[in-house]
């Protein structure tokens, strides 16, 4: 029987996080997966830090940038992007995104979404047809034909299946193997490796990847075809195998869209939750917005997500209310909105001054909701969501906050 190949796209804070998961857990199933985890390392130079335990002042390289994924190959240090971690040898980091992925047979994309078109543009026609895909990128994918969950933004290009994993997931907690759940949604249609003709397409293995939304009518139905049957099936057992740990616990679902606009919208929550901390206004404030959040996400999945979502993802699951709240209180769209009004300065200064190369979710993904709630006309609809937006656009104040999501009596 052969074994899974598998590549993360992808090597940030998140990025470098999976990878050094994933290369625990293929080493504890060596009858599942290969034994080697290959990681897409975005090319730049690096210089060792001088607080890092790998800076040796004597060295001839102190203070000489070197390529990243050569850092990550010789010390097992991401040092720009989750420094003070070893990751597993069995972690390989590849500069070259196409070789990164042959022969692959599971992708984890972690990637910041913007990025997400570009690299899976380049990736188009150079994967195995039969790979699956597994996002944990957070953001969603708007443009003039409408929204697009960042799953099937990558299921579309790479006609592949694309399930999705989210959850209340602070990357360094995880690094450090503090104990978090998450959700994974994996849903390929009934076909699999002893099955290779799915219901409903007798004389096909393809079949119709994403169900229709009301958004986007037309653009859902990318390609699938089946897993050969030399591999172990990609079962929700197998698939959970990958990514469980002790200190990372699974919950495997099967509402994709639930999974991944938990993920998406929570960022523009927390960015109301940094507005109202940063004027000071303590734990009450963050908690309303919360509240008025969560009760948008679950709208917003309705309304253009309905065949899919199921409520009880976003109030059930940690890619949903717990989301919101470890993303309120610790992260980066969090704490780098609260510093901009502390400061007076804006996000997008802030996101260049602090995150030392992260990059922020929640400003973009702000842009981009309320772009297309636009287009649907829908914008006073969801008042949170359109005040951070306003907020960012320098139209409103976070004073405002309070009047912009009150419902008119
Ligand atoms: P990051 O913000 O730490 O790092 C940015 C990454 O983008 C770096 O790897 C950089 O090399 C890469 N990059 C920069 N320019 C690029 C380009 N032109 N093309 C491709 N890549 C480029 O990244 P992250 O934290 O791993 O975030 C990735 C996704 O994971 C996001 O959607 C985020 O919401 C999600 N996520 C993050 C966390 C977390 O705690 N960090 C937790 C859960 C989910
Ligand atoms: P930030 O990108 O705001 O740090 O959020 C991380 C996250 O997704 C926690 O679940
Ligand atoms: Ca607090």
């Amino acid at each position: 029987q052969k074994k899974h190949k598998v590549t993360v796209v992808g090597s940030g804070n998140w990025g470098t996080t999976m990878s050094k998961l994933v290369a625990e857990n293929v080493k504890a199933h060596p009858t599942l997966f290969e034994e080697t985890v290959r990681m897409w390392v975005f090319e730049e130079d690096v210089t060792i830090p001088k607080e890092s335990k790998h800076y040796d002042a004597g060295s001839e390289t102190a203070n000489k940038p070197q390529k990243l994924s050569h850092l990550i190959n010789t010390i097992h240090e991401n040092v720009k992007y989750l420094p003070n971690i070893t990751l597993p040898p069995n972690v390989v980091a590849n500069p070259d995104v196409v070789d990164s992925v042959k022969d692959s047979t599971i992708l984890i994309f972690v990637l910041p979404h913007q990025f997400i078109p570009r690299v899976c543009d380049q990736l188009a026609g150079k994967t195995l047809p039969f790979a699956r895909a597994i996002c944990c990128t957070k953001g969603v994918d708007v443009s003039e034909k409408g929204i697009r969950l960042m799953s099937e933004a990558i299921g579309m290009r790479l006609e592949i299946y694309c399930g999705a994993l989210s959850g209340a997931n602070i990357a360094s907690e995880i690094a450090q193997e503090k104990y978090s759940e998450t959700t994974i949604a994996y849903d390929p249609p009934p076909m699999d490796s002893r099955n290779p003709t799915p219901k409903g397409s007798p004389t096909s293995s393809q079949v119709d990847l994403i169900s229709p939304s009301k958004a986007v009518p037309s653009a859902r139905s990318a390609r699938l075809k089946a897993l050969p049957s030399e591999y172990p099936p990609l079962s929700h057992e197998n698939v959970r195998k990958l990514f469980h740990r002790p200190y990372f616990h699974v919950r495997m679902v099967s509402d994709v869209a639930g999974v991944s606009l938990g993920g998406a919208l929570k960022n523009i929550i927390a960015l109301a939750a940094g507005f109202v901390d940063g004027l000071g206004w303590g734990d009450n404030a963050k908690a309303a917005v919360m509240r008025v959040g969560i009760l948008e996400m679950v709208k917003f999945g309705k309304a253009f997500f309905a065949d899919s979502v199921q409520t009880s993802t976003f109030t059930e699951e940690s890619c949903g209310v717990a989301d919101v709240v470890t993303s309120c209180m610790g992260g980066r769209n969090f704490r780098c909105a609260k510093m901009a009004i502390e400061r007076g300065e804006t996000i997008f200064d802030i996101e260049q001054k602090v995150l030392n190369g992260q990059k922020l979710q929640g400003t973009s993904t702000a842009y981009e909701v309320n772009s297309f709630l636009k287009s649907q006309g829908m914008e006073k609809d969801f008042p949170l969501f359109t005040a951070v937006y306003n907020i960012l656009e320098g139209n409103a104040k976070p004073e405002q906050i309070p009047e912009l999501i009150e419902p008119k009596q």
